[in-house]
């Protein structure tokens, strides 16, 4: 009898499961639109041009493969800050930012819940209802509790901003508010430029603390900065502020593991203090990170030709994900004739499409369909090609009705 008798199966991934399931399958017309990974239209995984030109570049360099230091590799840390903040903004100039390279965005959140779990005993953190399934698995992990602010409005399949700002006010004071920096994951509903206001007055209100996921940067809107700008903006009202950010999805990158954790401190002082324990978190875990993708960030943010490169790489997937969706609502509107109003496929943003389809009506687009999402009604547009919308709108109508 094995001495690990007692371990029990513990249940597969809600997201990454689903890619299991979808290996096992044989049809022919199965789709896996589960996992948040860009395809291309033949529904290939896709390398970004410029990456394989900054892989060739490194390898023509010869560098070596000596660790990193536990905060990760300078030249990555001092422009993945810049990308996110700005260049030329204070907070950079006046060391202000304590930031960590992270095993990506998964990574970076860890980091951050261990420091929340650490010197803020008993703080809770909010997350939005819904939200990325892992979230809440970060925080469990890491001991720090957690509740959730109302988010979506399924009467409306918009934002319940008025939810929102209602359950951030009541959470106790000092309690640090999960955010999506753009391109909300799962319901691609982001608040307009005013929403987000209103959202850090509240915040600021209650002397909370603002924790931003920033997983989809240029992703959302096909421009950086853009999608930068809810971050920036609660940094240019002086607030201390926490974001993760990954170049899973901007990059293509998923498998390097590279992103950050940034903390902005109102002094230097404090933001050394911090990095300091964010190394001292990351030693026990995985002493330091991985530096392939750090070095593949560090030379195309650094050099002009290749960073323009990244921004039309970046348009284009961004593009493609946009075509798909107008295809995909052109494809329900036709064919749907119950007067049902789709034009919230439109309205979302990002890689995903929040379907409201609930789980008996997932079960039958996987099980009748061949057609694989996530239980909570979320399809991935980017692993959805033109050719495939109209396949997928008839599904999509046959579990509703
Ligand atoms: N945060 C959100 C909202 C995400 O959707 C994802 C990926 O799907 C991540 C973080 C982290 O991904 P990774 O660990 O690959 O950077």
């Amino acid at each position: 009898v094995s001495r690990f008798e007692a371990i029990t199966m513990a249940p597969p991934d809600p997201i990454l499961g689903v890619s299991e399931a979808f290996k096992a399958d044989n049809h022919e017309l199965k789709l896996n639109l589960g996992v948040g990974a860009y395809r291309t239209e033949e529904l290939q995984p896709y390398v970004l041009d410029v990456v394989k030109k900054a892989d060739k570049l490194l390898l023509e360099k010869g560098e070596n493969r000596e660790y990193l230091p536990i905060e990760g590799l300078a030249a990555f840390n001092k422009v993945t800050a810049e990308l996110l903040f700005g260049a030329d903004n204070p907070v950079i100039k006046q060391q202000r930012v304590a930031t960590v390279q992270g095993l990506s965005g998964t990574g970076s959140l860890r980091l951050a819940a261990a420091l929340i779990e650490r010197y803020f005993s008993g703080a809770k953190v909010l997350i939005s209802s819904p939200t990325w399934g892992n979230h809440k698995n970060i925080f469990n992990d890491a001991r720090v509790p957690w509740s959730e602010y109302r988010y979506y409005d399924p009467k409306t399949v918009g934002l319940d901003f008025e939810g929102m700002i209602a359950d951030i006010k009541a959470a106790p004071e000092g309690s640090f508010i999960l955010l999506h920096g753009c391109a909300h994951n799962p319901t691609g509903i982001d608040p307009t430029p005013e929403q987000w206001e209103t959202i850090a007055d509240v915040i600021q209100e209650k002397n909370h603390i603002p924790f931003f996921d920033i997983a989809y940067q240029g992703f959302a809107s096909g421009s950086l900065d853009a999608d930068a700008s809810s971050v920036r903006m609660f940094v240019a009202r002086g607030m201390e502020v926490i974001a993760a950010q990954s170049y899973s999805k901007n990059l293509g990158l998923y498998a390097e593991r590279i992103g950050a954790i940034n903390v902005v401190c109102s002094s230097s002082d404090a933001a050394a203090r911090v990095k300091s324990q964010l190394k001292r978190i990351a030693r026990p875990m995985y002493s330091n990170p991985p530096v392939h993708g750090a070095r593949i960030v560090a030379s195309i943010v650094g050099d002009a030709t290749l960073f323009k490169e990244w921004n039309a790489e970046m348009e284009m997937m961004a593009g493609r994900i946009m075509n798909v969706r107008q295809k995909l609502f052109d494809s329900l509107s036709s064919k749907d004739k119950s007067g049902k109003d789709w034009s919230f496929v439109l309205k979302q943003i990002g890689m995903f499409s929040f379907t409201g389809l609930n789980k008996a009506q997932c079960d039958n687009m996987t099980n009748k369909w061949h057609v694989y999402m996530t239980k909570d009604g979320r399809i991935s547009l980017a692993g959805l090609s033109l050719a495939k919308c109209e396949y997928l709108a008839d599904a999509i109508i046959d579990s509703y009705h």
